[in-house]
C-alpha cells in the first residue's frame, strides 16, 4: 500500500498564533482562563490544560484573572462582559475571523439585514451574530423563511465553509428575489486551500483519511467534501481510532487533517500506515 498525505493540511496560521498565545499567557499570568476550548482538538487542550489553561463556558464562572479569546473570536457581549468584571483580556481571535465581524458592522451600519450562512452552533458564528444587531444565520435551504419581509440583505459566510456550498446557498437566495444583494465573500483562503488539496488527493487513491477532532467545523467540512468524490472517506481523530479491517486490498491511502490537527497526529498517522502496510 503506498501512502500519500495532501499537499496542503494542519493548523492554520490562526490555530497556530492562538496556541503562542495561549503558551505566552501562561507563562506570564497566573489564572488563565479559555472562553470555550483553545481549539477543537483534544489533545492541544488537554496539553495546555496541564499547564494551567482552565476552559469555561461563561465569563460568569469567572471572577478575576485573564482571559484568552480563542480564534473563533467572542461576542460583543462577554466582551463587555469581561470588561465590567475588569478582567485581563488576551485576544487570539483569527484575524479573517475579526475580518468578518467587522464586515457584519458594517453591513449593519449600511442598512443592510445580515446574513450569515454557516452553522449556527458554531462559535464563530454566534460570535458574528453577536457583533451586529439582528443578524440571521442561515444554516440550510429550510432556513430560507427567516428572510421573508426583508428587501436588502448583506450576505456573509461562516469562514471555513466550502466555495460550492457559499454558491449554492447564494442561488437559493437569489431565487426567493430580493431589491438588493451584497455579498461579501468571508470564507478563508487557508480552508479553501486544504479542501482543493484534499478533494485533489482523494479522487486518485482507493481510501482517504480526513484527521481531525469530531467538533471541528474545518476537519467535519474537508471529510464531507471528499467523501462527495470518495465514498470510502472517514474522519478520524487519530491512528487509535482506525479500524484495520478497513485497510484490506487497499493499494493507495491518502491522509490530510483539518486546520486544528497537530503534525505529530499527522505523522503518527503516517508513519504507522507504512508500518502496516510493510508488515503485510
Ligand atoms: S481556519 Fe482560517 S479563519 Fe479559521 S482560524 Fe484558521 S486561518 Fe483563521
Amino acid at each position: 500500500m503506498k501512502v500519500f498525505v495532501a499537499e496542503k493540511y494542519g493548523f492554520c496560521p490562526g490555530v497556530k498564533n492562538a496556541i503562542t498565545l495561549a503558551k505566552k499567557t501562561l507563562q506570564e499570568h497566573e489564572k488563565v482562563y479559555s472562553l470555550g476550548p483553545i481549539i477543537h482538538n483534544e489533545e492541544i487542550v488537554n496539553e495546555l490544560s496541564e499547564e494551567g489553561l482552565e476552559t469555561t463556558s461563561s465569563v460568569d464562572d469567572i471572577d478575576k484573572g485573564t482571559v484568552l479569546i480563542r480564534s473563533h473570536g467572542a461576542t460583543l457581549k462577554q466582551l463587555d462582559q469581561m470588561r465590567s468584571r475588569e478582567l485581563n483580556i488576551v485576544d487570539a481571535t483569527c484575524v479573517l475571523v475579526k475580518r468578518v465581524q467587522k464586515i457584519a458592522q458594517k453591513l449593519d451600519e449600511e442598512g443592510y439585514k445580515v446574513v450569515v450562512i454557516g452553522d449556527e452552533h458554531h462559535p464563530e458564528v454566534q460570535a458574528v451574530v453577536g457583533s451586529a444587531n439582528n443578524v440571521v444565520v442561515l444554516g440550510g435551504q429550510d432556513d430560507l423563511c427567516k428572510l421573508s419581509g426583508y428587501g436588502k440583505l448583506g450576505i456573509i459566510c461562516q469562514t471555513t465553509q466550502s466555495p460550492d456550498y457559499f454558491t449554492e446557498m447564494l442561488g437559493k437566495i437569489i431565487e426567493h428575489g430580493f431589491s438588493e444583494l451584497k455579498v461579501v465573500n468571508t470564507l478563508c483562503s487557508e480552508t479553501k486551500r486544504r479542501q482543493d488539496a484534499a478533494v485533489k488527493l482523494c479522487k486518485r487513491v482507493d481510501i482517504m483519511f480526513v484527521l481531525g477532532g469530531h467538533h471541528s467545523a474545518n476537519t467535519r467540512k474537508l471529510a464531507e467534501l471528499c467523501k462527495n468524490h470518495n465514498n470510502q472517506t472517514f474522519h478520524l481523530q487519530n491512528w487509535r481510532e482506525l479500524d484495520k479491517r478497513l485497510l484490506c486490498g487497499i493499494d493507495k491511502a491518502g491522509v490530510t487533517a483539518g486546520a486544528s490537527t497537530p503534525d505529530k497526529v499527522i505523522d503518527e498517522f503516517v508513519a504507522k500506515l507504512n508500518e502496516y502496510s510493510s508488515q503485510q
